[in-house]
């Protein structure tokens, strides 16, 4: 008998995976019956769900084996009281390389001043200032996971002393390891660019307050790929208004797309990026879902399952 996967991302997505997952779960050796709607909900075995399709009640899903989410991010689905099935997070390597490769490009524009050269070509040789190389220049990534270890791991591989931070403990070559409240103080207290990669929960909501943001250097440099609520926006705001901040480059905001007039948009200190670090490959994902419902069938466990209690 064919499993019945519910491809519940839309219609919009399934132009993009179209091609893609049935191959995936061929090549995954699952036999898969794929429907786009589901008129009878007890005959779906999973769900391939993102947060911009239908589904807002799993509660007729009775006998979905799981759910499995096309996005990291999980924010917009945890709190869902009708989803008790197995919920699966998006860890998807071209994800992966993506964020790698925005974080890395955005360190160095910061690191080396790009900015002076490429907007200021009006005929003065300005040569006065020698940036520092990067392993003069400490980076702290918040979050180690799927995303801020191999971003972490990168910079370091260009020689920058990188700090980590983390909810539990973790010990990682070339990275600077901490975690709690005392592990956050003290690699604020030397981050001259600090990248944000945890996700929004209960616990990380307005992490980069005023009083954390007042910790680092002054002219330190923040990045955030992670997720808009991650920072205090007034705080920000005041700590680049009144130079404590070089410059903060965002791409993701507490409501995206970023609003027309909002600061943000205007603000010298700020780069706007509309939330293109990373986004989910249909390609390599779908061999991320045929492997998790391949598991799924196998009895095997499932990868990346998402903890509720922990919120991520
Ligand atoms: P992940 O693998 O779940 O890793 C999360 C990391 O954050 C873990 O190291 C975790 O600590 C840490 N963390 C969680 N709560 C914490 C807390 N309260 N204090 C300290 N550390 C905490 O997540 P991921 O796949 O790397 O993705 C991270 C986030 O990136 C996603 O949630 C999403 O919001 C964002 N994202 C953005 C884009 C984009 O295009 N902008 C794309 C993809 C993802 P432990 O290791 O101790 O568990």
């Amino acid at each position: 008998m064919p499993v019945t996967v519910h491809f519940a991302a839309g219609p919009a997505a399934w132009r993009e995976y179209h091609d893609h997952l049935p191959r995936a779960l061929a090549d995954a050796g699952v036999q898969a019956e794929i429907l786009l709607t589901a008129p009878d909900p007890a005959a779906v075995d999973y769900i391939v769900f993102a947060p911009s399709g239908e589904i807002q009640d799993f509660s007729p899903y009775v006998n979905c084996k799981a759910v499995l989410n096309l996005w990291a991010g999980v924010e917009r689905i945890i709190g869902n009281t009708t989803l008790t099935q197995p919920l699966a997070r998006m860890v998807d390597p071209a994800m992966t390389e993506s964020m790698v490769e925005w974080v890395v490009g955005h360190t160095l524009r910061h690191h080396l001043g790009m900015d002076l050269h490429i907007l200021n070509q009006d005929g003065v040789w300005r040569n006065e200032i020698t940036p520092p190389i990067a392993r003069e220049r400490p980076v702290a990534v918040l979050g180690l996971g799927a995303l801020g270890r191999a971003a972490g791991e990168a910079l370091a591989a260009l020689n920058f002393p990188v700090m980590g931070w983390s909810r539990t403990p973790k010990n990682i070559s070339g990275i600077d390891c901490h975690s709690g409240d005392a592990g956050l103080a003290a690699v604020l207290s030397r981050a001259e660019i600090v990248i944000l990669l945890v996700p929004l929960t209960a616990g990380t909501e307005n992490l980069m307050n005023a009083e954390r943001l007042a910790r680092l250097p002054k002219g330190a440099v923040i990045l955030n790929p992670g997720r808009g609520p991650l920072i205090d926006d007034a705080a920000l705001l005041a700590a680049l208004d009144r130079g404590h901040l070089g410059h903060a480059t965002l791409d993701v905001f507490r409501n995206e797309p970023l609003p027309k007039g909002h600061p943000f948009w205007t603000h010298p200190r700020v780069t706007v990026t509309p939330h293109i670090a990373a986004s989910t490959r249909p390609l390599t994902a779908s061999a991320v879902v045929a492997e998790n419902i391949r598991r799924g069938e196998a009895g095997e466990p499932l990868l990346y399952l998402v903890d509720r209690a922990r919120g991520y």
